[in-house]
């Protein structure tokens, strides 16, 4: 089959080694765009498909252990892979490092130019595609993995909803005192959830998720930012300092239910922008990429992609809710919502069951 991939995104390239290795013809287009830095919490089910396709992250750490906690609450759970049957979680990595291993790997594919306009499958012909140079190609699948960023989409009338969460995610890297190897850290403060993982034996990345106004003062000062760090993060980390410019993000949901047309599917952010609490939208996005490849190795591309999206509903729709939820359930700074939580998570902690089925939904493993 020819498929032509608009963008690549780690989806986009991802995609297009997946589809060439199973005998496809791939053209793929991008003229490259500067991403911020981030620290990206691959499961297991990404590492596997990376692994097939010839990708093996040797940069970040192996996740082994996530602890969850609310500050200045006693209950907290922890997870543990190998108490849940894994040897790991997954693996946390620099986002550079990965679009640095995934941009030599597609070098020979990618044309380094933008598309102006697609159309969907007609009763006379094939997709179509048109590049910045005017060349027009007709491929018999077109990929719009652009994450969301060209209108590509709403030109053929797929609109995303968008929900702002009213929150901006602070990113940025600390080095630590005292690492807990392989351990990343859930925490809620009260403002915000902060996702901490350990990138380097003794750097952690960090996603904290605040207030928009908190967040926008708190990277204009960074002794603030630090004074703030220091009494979010838990105690055993030691004395911590900052070691890269602090980025900011606004947080908002974007979703397309059924986001095809005939000849054409979208993918990756573009499709769906979750919340990052959870770290799962690469993750998410990936599950997706696997299933439309399976199911384009049996029928035609327009049933492929209807069976493959029938097929990941239940995980996509799954994955969304929780992610959202996380925010709202730790967001309320009442007495009664707090005492629940921390009896909820001493509770969950005694239940190797419960700590089993959140990794496992967390790597993908179930919906
Ligand atoms: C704070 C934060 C933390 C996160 N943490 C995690 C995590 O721990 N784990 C996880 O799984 N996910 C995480 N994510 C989500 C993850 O970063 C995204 O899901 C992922 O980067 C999306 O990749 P993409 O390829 O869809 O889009 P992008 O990376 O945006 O790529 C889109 C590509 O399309 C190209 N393009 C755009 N327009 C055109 C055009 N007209 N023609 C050709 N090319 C075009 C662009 O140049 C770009 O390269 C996080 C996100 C945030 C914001």
């Amino acid at each position: 089959m020819q498929i032509g991939i608009i963008g690549g995104g780690p989806v986009g390239s991802i995609a297009s080694l997946a589809l060439k290795l199973m005998g496809h013809t791939v053209r793929l287009f991008d003229p490259t765009t500067q991403k911020p830095k981030m620290s990206l919490a691959l499961s297991e089910t990404t590492l596997s498909l990376l692994e097939n396709i010839g990708v093996q992250p040797k940069a970040g750490q192996d996740l082994v252990e996530i602890l969850v906690n609310e500050k200045g609450l006693p209950g907290s759970m922890l997870l543990n892979a190998p108490e849940c049957g894994h040897s790991r979680f997954g693996r946390a990595i620099c986002s550079h490092e990965l679009d640095r291993i995934l941009t030599e790997q597609v070098a020979d594919m990618v044309e380094p130019v933008a598309v102006t306009q697609v159309r969907a499958r007609s009763t006379t012909g094939n997709p179509r595609i048109e590049l910045e140079t005017g060349e027009i190609s007709e491929p018999d699948l077109v990929i719009l993995a652009d994450g969301g960023r060209s209108g590509l989409s709403n030109s053929i009338g797929m609109d995303a909803q968008l929900r702002s969460f009213d929150r901006t995610a602070l990113l940025g890297r600390i080095h630590v005192e005292a690492p807990v190897r392989g351990r990343a850290y859930e925490r809620f403060i009260g403002t915000g959830p902060l996702a901490l993982l350990p990138i380097d034996p003794e750097v952690y990345g960090f996603v904290w998720s605040l207030a928009p106004r908190e967040a926008e003062a708190l990277k204009q000062a960074t002794p603030a930012l630090l004074d703030a760090l220091c009494l979010a993060l838990p105690r055993e980390l030691g004395r911590i300092k900052l070691v890269c410019d602090v980025v900011k993000i606004p947080l908002i949901e974007r979703w397309i239910d059924q986001p095809y047309r005939p000849g054409i599917v979208l993918l990756g952010n573009g499709a769906q922008t979750i919340h990052p609490v959870a770290g799962q939208g690469l993750n998410l996005a990936l599950r997706g990429v696997s299933r439309l490849v399976d199911a384009l190795a049996m029928g035609d591309p327009d049933t492929a992609v209807r069976e493959a999206f029938m097929s990941w509903k239940p995980n996509r729709d799954l994955t969304r809710l929780a992610s959202s939820s996380l925010e709202t359930l730790f967001d309320r700074d009442l007495l009664s919502r707090k005492l629940l939580t921390s009896v909820g998570m001493a509770l969950g902690d005694q239940s190797s069951w419960l700590k089993r089925k959140i990794s496992e939904a967390g790597m993908g493993i179930i919906s």
